[in-house]
């Protein structure tokens, strides 16, 4: 169920639902409200929706210029595009995230080599212009004409750099009594929250919802993203946290935690084994034909997505563009396979179980 209105967790925060039109695995992303002391509060990734957090501001009787901090879970742009609106309100606020991912936030570069892999790219004619106006930030460079659909894309998605404040690390104490822990995988610098006045948990993309762990971006790490879930259930266990709040879905989960974090992590296990028994069953196969399988509706969902963008209407083809991506998540999961010497590559490139 979609959750519509923001709603009061307890005394201290307010989840703020946020419709997303970034994201394609998800209609919502969730923004959270913190008091951190009587007069003032911080936002936990703020979102894309100007309108849902203003609500939400007005019914909690928070003015902008109460907001003294924006935390960032990672820097995927579906959780962070009102930096720049609350900036603009309160130029106060202050902006944190992990020092893993400032770089992401501050070069339009960094933060799409996070999501493609630029030297796939760079292959082909038909990127110059992305790449060209990646290159340079999307300056307002004269020289750099930027194609009107892919100005587009930028606005849509809001992608632009931007500068943080601060940059904090795991272990670190912020005010309102949250504890930073890194969690690597999904991002390489994404962080939880842990609320240690309430033993409450802000999960971001470990988000526990049954479409299962997301593979999303160049730089996820499977076996990272592995190791982090099974640190989560440790932490829920060792912190008595009764409740999670996660960057997606339907929240507060109060329910069942261990066992949710369990079948979170076995979705990814499913994932491998059903990589492991197409190669039994196959022998050899590419990368493509691997994706057209094993990823066949989210290949399905984000062609769905893509229709609606007008840049990938302009200029990319959409079956390329949603294989090209679809293709790089597999090769992450690939890869982890491939180091605990599950699979290899024969000379031919073709993928195979390891003898
Ligand atoms: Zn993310």
């Amino acid at each position: 169920m979609r959750l519509k209105n923001c709603v009061k967790i307890n005394e201290k925060t307010t989840l703020i639902p946020q419709e997303s039109m970034i994201s394609f695995n998800f209609n919502t992303c969730n923004s959270y409200l913190i008091k951190i002391n009587p007069n003032e509060f911080a936002i936990i990734d703020p979102g894309i929706s100007k309108k849902q957090l203003k609500e939400a501001l007005k019914i909690n009787k928070v003015d902008v210029s109460d907001l003294k901090y924006i935390y960032l879970t990672h820097s995927h742009s579906d959780h962070l595009a009102l930096i720049d609106y609350l900036k603009s309100v309160n130029p106060e606020i202050r902006t944190l995230i992990h020092s893993f991912e400032v770089n992401f936030i501050e070069s339009v570069k960094d933060y799409f080599n996070l999501l493609f892999d630029l030297s796939l790219l760079q292959q082909n004619q038909k990127y110059r212009d992305f790449l060209a106006a990646i290159q340079f930030n999307i300056t307002k460079d004269p020289k750099i004409k930027v194609n009107k659909s892919l100005q587009m894309i930028f606005d849509i998605w809001n992608i632009k750099p931007r500068t943080i404040d601060k940059r904090f690390e795991d272990g670190d104490h912020l005010e309102g009594d949250l504890r930073v822990i890194h969690v690597p995988g999904h991002s390489p610098g994404m962080c939880f929250f842990l609320d240690e006045s309430n033993n409450t948990l802000f999960s971001s993309d470990i988000h526990l919802s049954r479409l299962g762990a997301n593979i999303s971006g160049n730089l996820t790490n499977v076996s990272d993203l592995k190791d982090s879930i099974i640190f989560a259930k440790e932490l829920v266990k060792k912190k008595d946290i009764h409740m999670i709040l996660s960057g997606h879905g339907t929240n507060p989960i109060t329910d069942n935690l261990i066992i949710r974090l369990k079948q979170f992590y076995s979705s990814i296990l499913r994932k491998e084994n059903q990589i492991l028994t197409l190669l039994k069953q196959n022998g050899k196969l590419s990368l493509t034909q691997i994706t057209n399988i094993t990823f066949k509706k989210n290949k399905e969902r984000f062609q769905k997505y893509l229709v609606n963008q007008p840049f990938f209407q302009d200029s990319i083809i959409i079956a390329e563009a949603s294989e090209l991506i679809s293709n790089r998540n597999l090769l992450r999961e690939l890869e982890r396979l491939k180091k605990i010497k599950s699979v290899e590559q024969n000379s031919e490139l073709w993928w195979i179980l390891k003898k």
